[in-house]
């Protein structure tokens, strides 16, 4: 019999509205007891959690792998071990691979991929569209029945409003969640960073907050009309949270998510570190107390799509996952080669890592802020993302997977890019110090990452 026991944790389970000091049992995979004082039988693996939370295993909904193509940036085996430093348990990854997943046999090739190599549980999202192009819908049937859980052409946005329409359709005979990256193109063009004062300041072509709240009201119009679910990717923009908040109001099905660094960065970093800190990173300063990390001005990695936006937006973002506007919290992790991003801002590729980050940097401006309860904060990583993608995740009920994740919200520690389990460093906060951190992660009950070897057997 294969168990392990968590003793002393404060254990969070927002499924069940949990909260409380308890001992976590899991035997055979999956969650046996939660409990006071739990008796370990002889054998059993025992893991001191005192001081520490433990809660569901994280989800992150959206992810790049890029396997298969691109695998010199990140692969399965790379990307679920940084997963799993970080806390996930399960991970989605988006179909913007080469070949993109636009079919069943990619699907089953990741599925098989993941079985072999991955360290924690890999979901698939599958295109919207023949080759993420836009023009032509893919099988979203044969997806399905291959067990995509969602379909997206993430990295791109369909622009015909009328094929967008009728992938919605087809995603709610399927029940399936359509995913969309909000970027009306004709608005964009060609902009590398938000467009405001710094991008006038910085002589760089702007990415309006405009060109996302267009395709924002779009995809509330098209949740109306066809009821089928639509999940906003990455909002970073005002306006798009005040659009969502209404339409939510109104029972229109339509959701979003946020990646940290629109809720912790600004604009003002692709000036440098100097004027970040000086203006929109004040505040935020004073968590730095090893002193300031620094960055110089067109540091592409600052460059993500969408773009770090104004201290207006930012504060929008924080007060929409207060009020629960926007449920999910998730990384956007890009992986990028070193070579491709070191060149000008204008032609580096968008994207940052994230996976390893994300915990700390939400416990730092979520809760740690007390903006939202640690509970709030936990089901935004698991039980709210798992609802969405209809995943029997998420929670400690007892029967359940054992995919749980033990972090301590106070540990203070310095990310470090170059010892990351991904296989690319292109993260904006490499050299920061950041308060909470996964010490272990739990995958099916088995550990796939722990800290120290916290672990006794009796
Ligand atoms: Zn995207």
């Amino acid at each position: 019999m294969n168990s392990l026991l968590l003793t002393g944790g404060r254990v969070v389970d927002p499924a069940n509205k949990f909260d409380s000091s308890a001992d976590v049992l899991i035997v055979d995979g999956k969650i046996s007891a939660i409990g006071r004082k739990l008796s370990a039988q002889k054998g059993i693996e025992v893991f001191d959690a005192i001081g520490k939370i433990i809660c569901p295993g994280l989800i992150d909904l959206h992810v790049h792998f890029r396997e298969p193509g691109q695998t010199a940036k990140e692969n399965i085996a790379s990307g679920t071990a940084a997963a799993a430093r970080g806390g996930f348990t399960s991970i989605v990854c988006m179909p913007n691979t080469s070949p993109t997943i636009d079919n069943s046999g990619t699907v089953a090739l990741i599925h098989e991929r993941a079985a072999e190599e991955g360290a924690v549980n890999v979901f698939v999202s599958g295109a919207i569209t023949k080759n993420i192009a836009g023009e032509e819908l893919a099988p979203i049937g044969s997806l399905k029945k291959a067990g995509v859980v969602a379909i997206t052409d993430d990295g791109h946005c369909i622009q015909n409003n009328e094929l967008m329409r009728r992938a919605c359709e087809y995603a709610k005979m399927f029940d399936l969640p359509v995913f969309d990256h909000c970027q009306d193109y004709s608005l964009v063009t060609d902009g590398v960073m938000h467009e405001g004062y710094w991008s006038t300041a910085l002589g760089l072509r702007g990415w309006p907050s405009a060109g996302e709240e267009m395709i924002v009201a779009r995809n509330i119009l098209l949740a109306d009309l066809t009821g089928a679910k639509i999940h906003c990717q990455h909002l970073s923009a005002a306006g798009s949270v005040a659009q969502l908040r209404e339409a939510k109001k109104r029972g229109v099905p339509i959701s979003g998510e946020a990646c940290p660094h629109h809720f912790v960065l600004t604009d003002a970093a692709v000036a440098g570190s100097e004027k970040f800190w000086a203006n929109d990173g004040k505040i935020l300063a004073d968590s730095q107390t090893d002193g300031l990390p620094s960055w110089p001005a067109y540091d592409t990695n600052f460059k993500m799509n969408p773009p770090l936006r104004s201290a207006k937006d930012l504060e929008a973002i924080l007060e929409g996952l207060a009020d629960d506007t926007i449920e999910i919290l998730c990384s956007d992790h890009a992986p990028h080669c070193d070579y491709e991003k070191e060149v000008e801002f204008d032609y580096a590729p968008f994207g940052i890592t994230g996976l390893e980050t994300e915990l700390s940097l939400s416990l730092m401006q979520l809760v740690h802020t007390k903006r939202i309860s640690l509970a709030d904060m936990i089901a935004k990583f698991t039980l709210n993302p798992a609802r969405l993608l209809n995943l029997q995740k998420g929670t400690l009920s007892i029967g359940a997977d054992a995919d749980v994740t033990v972090f301590d919200p106070d540990e203070e520690w310095i990310f470090r890019a170059e010892d990351s389990a991904s296989k690319s460093r292109n993260s904006p906060f490499s050299g920061w110090k950041l308060k909470g951190k996964a010490v272990a992660t739990i995958v099916g009950g088995k550990n796939v990452f722990s800290e120290e070897s916290a672990t006794t057997m009796v």
